[in-house]
């Protein structure tokens, strides 16, 4: 007998969104997670001296910032379950080798303004480059946070119009040409192409230059932000959310594997052996690699796509130290110590950059590393004993080092942790043993062992965010609507899936699939203004007097606006726009006018639409 409706393997901040608008809606949720705390990505622990909560993976949320699960509250995380965010004015900045410092604040002028001490060239085309970025963002954002298109549709609706075409092209390229074409300036390069790297994402690799225009424009749209108390506030708020509801969670409780018959997922087993049954559905929290240690009658063709699913260039190497004051940077640039995301740049060109970009994609440890950190408690004193500091550092590192292979990271942890903390030095002046109590250093192969279902070599969102396995496609075409061909109630969730890894709450998409075939209606439940119980009168009473034609689906939800309908020799034309402000077209030849015709004219239809002309709206 099931005593739960829905079960999820993991408890990381994905399965506990997912689990959230579930239990939220009645459904009685369980949760097994195999380590003794929640939220896997996005946790916060004290993990050396009493009185210092680090992050132990995840510390910026930066996609999450649209989700409506944090701009509507869905969860009602912050209005009844004590998560709150600290936002800062300055959401990226960089320190050079030669201690001048480059800020992206959230406000564009002010960003422009220090780019213009650089390079004034630059700092226009800065400003044309985020403006840009933000005229996309209506069309990408809404459906970002819901089940994604499949990318070959996704491509034949923006092949129809300029606007869609440019999108197209910098999907497509790569971070570095879309750098090289807007701006000339080393240090205004290094500071993007720095950036936009965070997502493990090789500047020249083709397919990532799209990120690169949206999370330059996410940052001064949106901004980015940390818990108050550390990243793993958000995971801490769903699990009270979700107790709230009557759902468990169960700590130390590790899954081995799901239950499946007659070709629909019934519960799990744990590794202790005890199976746990689920009426509804079961949530797996699973990689795409691996999908065949967990679940039985996959069919192979899946197995072998899901397999291939590409995995990040490099991963990271993670430095966490309590120390008994904050630092004290180098550089005179105070604005730097408000940074959210803070790159310590050694690299004095981007082709210095770029060469040890590539030496980290054969396996090589450089001479210069990449480094980002900062000391969390100089802006969020409650994660430190009063008067300490903190330091939290990250830097790009392979997982399969070309000398020794992935194991060899044990052997050199602590000797590579601290060549980085000397270079660290180069910009933090207090790094040293006098001020550090204790340390701790986490190499991509302590990543993998901490998170093998999710984060396998080390890949930290889960999979490469590449071109090919992108919207829809994401991990596979197979994996990307959230279900494994073939096996019904079985769900997945995790970094690999659309519409990318990192602290997105994408378990919001998954929930609305589930929603889908448990025949629950998610956009009434969660008054997502998009009820398919709205009347269609009210619908059409809401929407602005702006002389434009409006076409709705069955839902009521508007597909697009047409804005003039025009005629050539031999085709109407439609214009109008979709998703908000995406440009469409579409033209009916003559062929298909006749049979538009022959659709509509029988005498009743005929009728019908005389009828609507001269009624009112
Ligand atoms: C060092 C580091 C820094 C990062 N920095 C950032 C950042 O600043 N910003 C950002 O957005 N992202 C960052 N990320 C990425 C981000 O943490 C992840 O992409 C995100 O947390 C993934 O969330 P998830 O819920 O999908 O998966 P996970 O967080 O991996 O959760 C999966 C959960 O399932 C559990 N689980 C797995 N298998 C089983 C099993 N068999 N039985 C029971 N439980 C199981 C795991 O223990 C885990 O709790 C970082 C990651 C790392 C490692």
């Amino acid at each position: 007998m099931a005593d739960f409706d829905v079960i999820a393997m993991g408890a990381g901040h994905n399965s506990l969104t997912t689990c959230g608008y579930l239990a939220k809606a009645g459904k009685k949720v369980l949760l097994l997670e195999r380590h003794d705390y929640a939220g896997g990505g996005a946790a916060t622990q004290q993990i050396l001296t009493p009185g210092y909560h680090h992050d132990l993976h995840s510390s910026v949320h930066i996609m999450i910032q649209a989700n409506p699960l944090i701009t509507n509250d869905e969860l009602d995380l912050f209005k009844k379950y004590g998560m709150d965010y600290k936002y800062s004015d300055v959401p990226h900045a960089t320190i050079f080798a030669d201690q001048t410092a480059l800020m992206t604040y959230k406000d564009l002028d002010k960003t422009c303004e220090g780019m213009a001490k650089i390079s004034q060239r630059d700092a226009e085309a800065y400003r044309r480059f985020v403006e840009l970025g933000q005229s996309m963002l209506p069309m990408i954002m809404p459906g970002m946070y819901k089940p994604q298109p499949p990318l070959g549709a996704l491509m034949a609706m923006l092949d129809s119009s300029e606007e869609g075409r440019v999108m197209m092209d910098m999907m497509q390229r790569s971070s570095m040409d879309i750098i090289n074409t807007w701006f000339t300036h080393d240090k205004i390069k290094m500071h993007i192409a720095r950036a936009v790297s965070e997502n493990l994402q090789l500047p020249d690799e083709l397919g990532t230059g799209m990120g690169t225009v949206m999370f330059t424009a996410l940052m001064h749209t949106y901004g980015v932000a940390q818990p108050w108390g550390g990243s793993g506030k958000l995971s801490e708020s769903m699990v009270r959310a979700i107790e709230a509801t009557g759902g468990e969670i169960r700590y130390n409780s590790e899954i081995k594997r799901i239950l499946v018959s007659g070709g629909k997922a019934k519960g799990v087993e744990l590794v202790t052996g005890e199976k746990i049954m689920a009426r509804d559905a079961v949530i797996g929290s699973m990689h795409p690699h691996k999908i065949r240690q967990f679940v039985d009658g996959v069919s192979e063709p899946v197995l072998k796509r899901a397999e291939n699913a590409s995995l990040a260039a490099f991963s990271l190497f993670v430095a966490h130290y309590d120390l008994r004051e904050p630092v004290q940077f180098r550089t005179a640039e105070k604005d730097v110590e408000k940074a959210i995301m803070l790159t310590l740049c050694q690299h004095e060109s981007m082709a210095d950059m770029q060469r040890d970009f590539d030496a980290v994609k054969r396996g090589e440890l450089t001479d210069m590393m990449f480094s980002a950190g900062n000391d969390e408690s100089k802006t969020d004193p409650s994660r430190v004993p009063e008067g300490a500091g903190m330091w939290h550092s990250t830097g790009f590192a392979p997982f399969n080092l070309l000398e020794g292979g992935s194991s060899r990271w044990d052997e050199i942890r602590e000797a590579y942790g601290e060549e980085r903390q000397k270079q660290q030095g180069k910009f933090v002046s207090n790094l040293n043993s006098d001020n550090i109590i204790a340390h701790k250093f986490y190499t991509p192969l302590d990543l993998e062992r901490n998170s093998p279902n999710s984060m396998v070599e080390g890949d930290v969102h889960g999979v490469a965010p590449y071109f090919y396995q992108s919207v829809g496609h994401r991990p596979t075409p197979d994996l990307g609507q959230f279900k494994v061909p073939g096996i019904d109630s079985l769900y997945l969730v995790g970094p690999s899936m659309p519409p990318a890894g990192g602290v997105v709450g994408a378990g919001r998409a998954a929930a609305m699939v589930m929603f889908e075939d448990l025949g629950m209606d998610f956009d009434s439940t969660f008054q997502t203004g998009e009820s398919k119980s709205k009347s269609t009168v009210k619908a059409r009473t809401q929407a602005p007097d702006d002389g434009a034609v409006r076409l709705f689906d069955e839902n009521d939800a508007e597909l697009m606006t047409v804005d003039s309908i025009d005629t050539t020799d031999d085709e109407l034309v439609v214009r109008g726009k979709t998703f908000g402000t995406m440009p469409l077209t579409a033209r009916l030849g003559p062929g298909d006018l006749r049979r538009a015709a022959k659709m509509a004219l029988s005498p009743a239809k005929f009728m019908t639409i005389v009828k609507m002309l001269f009624s009112k709206d």
